[in-house]
């Protein structure tokens, strides 16, 4: 089953991005096996994320790699144009679809570490459009059939908006099957962007990525990249000596998001891990407990919100 193909709606979908380590750390694969434990809908990899591109090559492979071989979770692999040319990106894709991987997030990628700027190499591709076309390709010299996903940018700001959806516009019309979103902090942005999606004809499915929202250092760190500024209501109800409290704070604003995205109609939530097991498990084991909906009814039951026996750890 393809991932797009769970995206119809008739169950929320919990999944998990996973983030290649840098430098060989043997806790890795650990953490990776309590994440797979809890059994995720499908799990994406990173690649070369934070500006690291191509270089970041074989700590993806390795991840799919192992995924692959000791899990039967649907994987998804981020690949990115950053620092790379056409040739080298055929041969990962192709190293990628002899692992056995069959769904790819096609992205532009990060610039550089140190850059600000995104620059094209010489004999390299602009945009996650043309990567769209270059995995089709590849997988069709090969026979195989591919389901390939991208990224999108749920804002308030218009302008922004209105180019992210000729963005997903052009997306879909290249093949793109569904797509996940940046982090945001406001289920409204996310409720708006699948209406204006909706307005322009776009009609691939947009899973929304969210974050923890346990810890203010890693959110500031996120913010900066994704540029998206953290609501200081946020940070303000972070702030605070007790770590448990913390982490029981931070977890009942993530619920509350969650709530509400899942209210406006979003077909799963795709979880950023960090690779910590812990904010991922109390998310999802709360989830699952209440069924993601009632019943009866088909809206999101966000009673267990109040529960006052949820006693998380700060641990990862
Ligand atoms: P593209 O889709 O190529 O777009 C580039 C720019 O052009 C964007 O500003 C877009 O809005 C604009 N644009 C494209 N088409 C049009 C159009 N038709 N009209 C007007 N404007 C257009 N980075 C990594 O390096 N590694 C990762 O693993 C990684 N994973 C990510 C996962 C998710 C879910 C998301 C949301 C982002 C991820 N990123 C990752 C970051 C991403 O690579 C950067 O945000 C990058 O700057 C843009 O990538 P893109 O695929 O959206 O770019």
């Amino acid at each position: 089953m393809s991932i797009s193909t769970m995206l119809d709606g008739t169950w929320p979908r919990a999944s998990f991005e996973l983030f290649p380590p840098r430098g060989k750390s043997s806790a890795i694969w650990a953490r990776l096996e309590a994440l797979y434990a809890l059994s995720p809908d499908f799990l994406s990899v990173t690649y070369g994320a934070s500006g690291t591109g191509h270089a970041g090559r074989e700590a993806s492979l390795e991840v799919l790699r192992y995924t692959k071989e000791h899990t039967s979770i649907p994987v998804l692999a981020h690949l990115t144009c950053t620092g790379v040319t056409r040739l080298q990106l055929v041969e990962v894709i192709e190293e990628m679809l002899e692992i056995g991987v069959r769904d790819f997030l096609a992205l532009r990628g990060d610039p550089p570490k140190g850059k600000a700027y995104w620059k094209v190499v010489p004999g390299g591709i602009a945009s996650s459009i043309d990567l769209i076309d270059v995995i089709r390709a590849v997988a069709d010299a090969h026979g195989v059939e591919v389901d390939i996903a991208v990224a999108a940018y749920p804002t308030s700001e218009m302008e922004a908006r209105n180019r992210d959806i000729a963005a997903l516009q052009s997306k879909e019309h290249h093949g793109a099957t569904f797509a996940i979103t940046q982090l945001f902090f406001d289920a409204k942005e996310y409720a708006e962007h699948v209406m204006a999606m909706q307005e322009a004809g776009v009609t691939i499915p947009l899973v929304p990525g969210v974050l923890p929202l346990t810890d203010p250092s890693r959110l500031l760190r996120m913010s900066q990249l994704s540029g998206r500024p953290v609501p200081a209501s946020l940070l303000k109800l972070l702030e605070i000596n007790d770590p448990a409290e913390r982490v029981r704070r931070g977890l009942r604003a993530t619920d509350q998001l969650i709530c509400d995205i899942l209210d406006a109609g979003a077909p799963g939530i795709h979880l950023y891990t960090f690779n910590r097991t812990r904010p991922a498990r109390d998310i999802v084991e709360r989830l699952r407990a209440q069924n993601f909906r009632t019943a009866d009814t088909g809206s999101i039951d966000v009673s267990f919100i109040e529960q006052a026996l949820y006693n998380p750890s700060p641990g990862g």
